[in-house]
């Protein structure tokens, strides 16, 4: 492990814990198998969820580094466990859909599984008191969430995921039907990629059967939730 000490627990989310480290510019994320929907409403247990979702965000973000996508990760600690930059989280959650479905195909009257004519950035406010309400650009510049430059930036990484996962996720047989991601702000103020990828915050339809390998198969009941998660990480290579 790099040379830092983990240290007192700082927060404990729905999925994940975070520690503070000996260095205060990092932290450490522990990745847990709780799962939860419809704003903690609805709760349960992915066995194994913990792990596959820290591999697969590392695998991802590694890759999207590569890209030119800056990240908060620095090191895989354990199966459960990765060292990375401590940031200011910006309280956005930036979607990107390429197929219609979820909230879109309920709001737009759109049915799930309708190719959208080019992909949508949305955002919504992070809050869980209010569910995560739905904004536009106005409503985070005017609520000082971030500043003109950063949306730009977070706008212009967004789209240049969606370009890489999008092909990553053909070439094995998945179609990336739309997907959620985090920013943050380092001590220095710069914008990077943070949080998590993985089939909690993505939606992932096999390509030729459409069959779901997401959390959709928790939020609906329809069972064959871990092995839809281990069947991504098998797609990807990185199942034991
Ligand atoms: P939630 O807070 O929605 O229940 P999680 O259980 O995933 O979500 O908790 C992880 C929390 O850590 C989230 O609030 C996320 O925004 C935050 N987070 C993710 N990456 C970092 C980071 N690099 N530095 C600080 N906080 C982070
Ligand atoms: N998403 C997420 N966390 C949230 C809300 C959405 O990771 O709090 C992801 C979700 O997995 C999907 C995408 O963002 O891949 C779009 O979700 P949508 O707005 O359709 O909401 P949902 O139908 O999940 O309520």
């Amino acid at each position: 492990m790099a040379n830092v000490t983990k240290g007192a627990q700082l927060y404990e989310g729905k999925a994940k814990k975070v520690f503070a480290t000996s260095d205060p510019e990092l932290v450490i994320v522990d990745y847990k198998d709780d799962a939860t929907a419809f704003n903690g409403e609805k709760k349960g247990t992915i066995v194994g969820k913990g792990v596959i979702n820290n591999k697969m965000t590392n695998f991802m973000f590694s890759m999207l580094e590569k890209e030119g996508v800056p990240t908060h990760l620095v090191e895989e600690l354990s199966d459960r466990e990765t060292l990375v930059k401590k940031v200011s989280i910006v309280p956005l959650e930036v979607i990107i859909r390429n197929v219609a479905a979820g909230s879109f195909s309920k709001r737009m009257g759109v049915e799930e599984g309708k190719a959208l004519l080019c992909p949508i950035l949305e955002y919504s406010y992070k809050n869980d008191d209010l569910g995560d309400p739905f904004i536009n650009d106005y409503y985070a510049l005017a609520l000082g969430l971030c500043t003109k430059e950063e949306l730009d930036t977070i706008a212009k990484y967004a789209f240049k995921v969606n370009e890489f996962m999008v092909k990553f996720f053909k070439g094995i047989g998945v179609d990336l039907i739309d997907f959620k991601i985090e920013f943050g702000k380092t001590s220095d103020g710069t914008i990077i990629l943070a949080d998590e990828i993985s089939p909690d915050t993505c939606r992932f339809w096999d390509s030729k059967t459409h069959e779901k390998l997401d959390k959709d198969r928790f939020r609906r009941d329809m069972g064959g939730v871990e092995e839809a998660y281990q069947e991504m990480m098998k797609r990807i290579g990185l199942n034991k």
